[in-house]
Formats: structure tokens, sequence, C-alpha cells
């Protein structure tokens, strides 16, 4: 690492106290870009890093609400506008309990990378809440909801900011967000992605960021002519990503043996075929359940419950070929790392955001695994919200199949990017660096091309 680059995230450190994530997100891009900068003073003279950090702006505000009971709640709302050069703001909404200012813009920075990545043109944003919508009635839900657009309207916009889902915000949520924004603005426009059918979404959003996760993987096995069937698989998760993860995992031949949710995890060494997934489905979508309620529909799959005690996360040590993390992030540290490369994995596709520590990723790259960071193998997701706001100008619907194929031809660019980039600044298979520099190259000249705004 040069002396620029450890003084730059020195410096980030110092500047940005307390939001140890979005450290760790600087830290692994600023790392690939001294490839860059040796290369490219022009991106240091012109102090890219400095002002790519910075978030061009971040609005946070009180949202009051009341239960069902008639108490009253507040929680704290945000919007991080991280940056547009290359188009609107773009990136989820995340409801949760352990959301803070640094979670999100851990997500919002990550997030600059990744759209570019997809080559639509769309900026880098992200929101959301530390409500936790876990318990809660469909009425609180909506009532939330509804407070917390009462403040964001004023910020967001078909050409300003289009925000969609992320943990804790599926269909449900964005149904009443749009519906509040509508009333507010008067108008009906795509201000949002992830929308229900039969109200401007796209066919395929739901799936988008779990199939893409699986097809990123199976470009990542083609390089050593593999595909994933016969493959055993390790799920994470049991939200949005990993259920689709499943499902095109299935489609594909493979085997998949665990989910998880933040409670526990179950193994099925049988498999999770699809009569077992549309029981998850049911059960996390439409009953909002826990996970644990599968073994006692499936009495030969088994129930961990997770220990915070342990260093290591024991989903991580079955035996298996490929992983697809898909619940959070960190949930893969370097213990997990070492017992994922010990029992066989050698494809890792990440469909949550940084679910792998810094540590843990240079395990990965140091045993030479298929390793598909997070801002690549998971911009499926937006790649498709990009298309359903292309969908939602033209007022054009398209099928299913025209928009799996742009999907489908989205993630094999990305894969072609990286691949290529990683080459072309020496470090071959190095897909983390592939990802990063690629999604900056575009973010740095168009923020060159713009002058100091
Ligand atoms: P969901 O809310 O649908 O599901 C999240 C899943 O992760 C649930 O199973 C949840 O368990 C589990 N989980 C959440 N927090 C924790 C935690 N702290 N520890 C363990 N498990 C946890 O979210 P998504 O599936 O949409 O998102 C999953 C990941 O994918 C996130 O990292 C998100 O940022 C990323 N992502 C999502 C995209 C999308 O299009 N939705 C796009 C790109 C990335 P429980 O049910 O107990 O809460």
């Amino acid at each position: 690492m040069s002396d620029y680059v450890a003084d730059f995230i020195a410096h980030v450190k110092a500047k940005n106290p307390s939001e140890p994530e979005f450290h760790q997100a600087v830290q692994e891009v600023v790392e690939s870009l001294s490839l860059v900068l040796e290369r490219y003073p022009e991106y240091r003279s012109e102090r890219i890093l400095e002002r790519i950090v910075e978030p061009e702006r971040v609005i946070m505000f009180r949202i009051p609400w009341m239960d069902d009971q008639g108490h009253i709640h507040v929680n704290r709302g945000f919007r991080i506008e991280m940056n547009s050069a290359i188009g609107p703001y773009k990136g989820g909404l995340r409801f949760h309990p352990s959301v803070t200012l640094g979670i999100l813009k851990f997500l919002a920075f990550e997030q600059v990378f990744k759209n570019s990545l997809t080559s639509l043109p769309m900026g880098g944003g992200k929101g959301g809440s530390d409500f936790d919508p876990k318990g809660k009635s469909d009425n609180e839900i909506m009532r939330f909801c509804q407070s917390f657009m009462n403040e964001l309207f004023r910020h967001i916009g078909p050409d300003t900011d289009v925000p969609a889902g992320d943990i804790g915000v599926g269909g449900r949520e964005i149904g009443y967000l749009f519906g509040q924004y509508k009333r507010l603005r008067n108008e009906f426009t795509g201000v949002l992605t992830g929308k229900g059918l039969n109200w401007g979404g796209s066919l395929i959003r739901p799936e988008a960021t779990g199939y893409g996760s699986v097809y990123f993987a199976a470009e990542m096995l083609s390089t050593r002519r593999e595909t994933l069937e016969g493959k055993t698989c390790l799920v994470s998760g049991s939200g949005n990503v990993a259920q689709y993860t499943v499902e095109k995992l299935l489609l594909l031949g493979a085997k998949v043996v665990t989910l998880s949710d933040s409670t526990g995890y179950i193994y099925d060494e049988e498999g999770i075929d699809r009569k077992k997934l549309d029981f998850v489905m049911e059960l996390k979508n439409t009953r909002r359940g826990r996970l644990k309620e599968y073994v006692e529909e499936f009495k030969r799959a088994t129930y961990i419950a997770f220990d915070p005690k342990l260093d290591h996360n024991p989903l991580w040590l079955h035996k298996a070929q490929c992983a697809f993390p898909s619940a959070t992030q960190n949930e893969v540290n370097e213990n997990d790392a070492q017992n994922l490369v010990k029992n066989g994995v050698y494809v890792v596709s990440e469909g949550a955001n940084m679910p792998t520590t810094l540590e843990g990723v240079r395990v990965f790259l140091d045993a030479k695994v298929l390793y598909g960071p997070g801002k690549a193998a998971n911009a499926g997701g937006v790649a498709t919200s990009g298309l359903e706001m292309s969908q939602n100008s033209m007022r054009l619907p398209w099928t299913r199949e025209e928009v799996d194929n742009r999907l489908h031809m989205i993630m094999k660019n990305i894969h072609k990017t990286c691949v290529e980039v990683a080459e072309r600044f020496g470090t071959p298979g190095n897909y983390v660096n592939g990802a990063n520099i690629g999604g900056f190259l575009k973010v740095a000249d168009a923020m060159i091309d713009q002058g100091l705004v």
C-alpha cells in the first residue's frame, strides 16, 4: 500500500469516527485503486478520492408514528445522496434496528461503484431507518412508511433520486411509500423501483438480485469450464435475495443445503427442493415467521441457533463447492473464510453487501477462490431497477423473458469487465480489483468532466 493510500485511509477514519463499516468499505476500494493512482496521477491531483468518499448530501430526519395501541414512537430516517456523476442517485432503503449513519454510508459508497458497473446511467445513494419491522402489524408498517415519506418526498424524484428496497423493505413497504409519495406530490412517476406489477413494477425485479448472483457464479465457473450443475451450495439469509438465489440454483441443477435468518440456520442434507422453497417463501413473505419452523415441517433437516459467543458461523462449516452469502454485512469473517476453503468451497458469490470482512477477503484471494464481491455479484438487483426506470419512462412493460435476458447480459458484461480490468492492472482473476477499478474509472472520469461540483 502506498503512503498516499495509507494516509488517505487514516484521514477517512479520523474524519468519520464510529463508522467502522464505512471505513472497511473505503479501505477495500482504495487499496484496489492504488494500482490506478500510480498509472493515472490525474486522479490524485484532481483529488478524486477525497471527493468520492464525501457524500454530496446527507439527509437525516425524525419519523414519529403511532402503534396500534396508540403509543407514540420516534425513529430516525436517513437518505445518503452519495454521488450523481453518472445519473440520478439510486439505491435501496433499509429498515433494520442496526441502521446507523455509518452503515448507510458504507452501503451508499458501495452503490456508486456497483451502479457504474451495470453500465446504466445511475448514481449512488442509500437510505433507511432504525425502525424494526419484525412483529409489526400491516397498519403499523403503513403508518411508519407514510411518516417516513412525509419527509423523504422533498428530496427524491424520478430524475433526482430513485430509492428501492433492501433489508426490511420489500413489495409491501414500497407500496405504502409510493402511495404516500403520489398523494403528497400529486404525480404518478417512477420515483421508486420494486413496485407492484400492476402499477409500474418490472417483471423479474423481485428475482433479480438472487438470479444475478447465480448468473455471476456461473460466469466465474465458466472460466474453469465448469457449470453449477450437481454442485452443493451454502446459502445464508432467507429473505428476498436468498430465496431467488435458491430458485435459480435449483433451475440450474445445483443442490442447496442451508438457509438462515438472524436467529439461526437450517441444514438440510437432502437439499432444499422446490416444495421446500415454496414453504420458506410462504413462511417468510406471508406469515413472516421464523426459519426454525422449517424443521417442524421437514423433520430430517436440523436447526442450529446462532451462538454470539462463537468466533465463527457454523453455517460455513458444511462441505460444499459454492457459497452464496445473502443475509447481511460481515457474516463471513476470517475463520469462516478459512473453514469454507478447508471444506472445499472454491466459488463465493456475494448476494449481500460486504458480507465478508477484509481479512476474510484476503483468505479467499490467497486461496484463489473464484470470489465475486457483492458490488459485482449482486448488481443484478439495481440493474433491473434501472430497467424498471426505463420501462416507466417509456410507459411500456417488457416481458419476463426480455427482462431476464437483459439481466443475464448485464451480469455477463459485469463479469467480463471485472476480468478484463483485473488483467489490465496486473492482477488476473482478482474480481475485487476488477470490480473496484472498473466501477471507479467511469465515475471518476465523469467527475473530472463536470468540474468541481
Ligand atoms: P430481506 O430483508 O428480504 O432478508 C434479509 C435476510 O437476512 C433475512 O433472512 C434476515 O433474517 C437476515 N438478516 C438480516 N440481518 C441479519 C443479521 N444481522 N444477522 C443475520 N441475518 C440477518 O433483505 P434482502 O434479501 O433484500 O437483503 C439481503 C442482503 O442483500 C443485504 O445485504 C442487502 O443489502 C443485499 N442486497 C439486496 C438487494 C435487493 O435487491 N433486495 C440488492 C443488492 C444487495 P431475519 O428474517 O431474522 O431478519
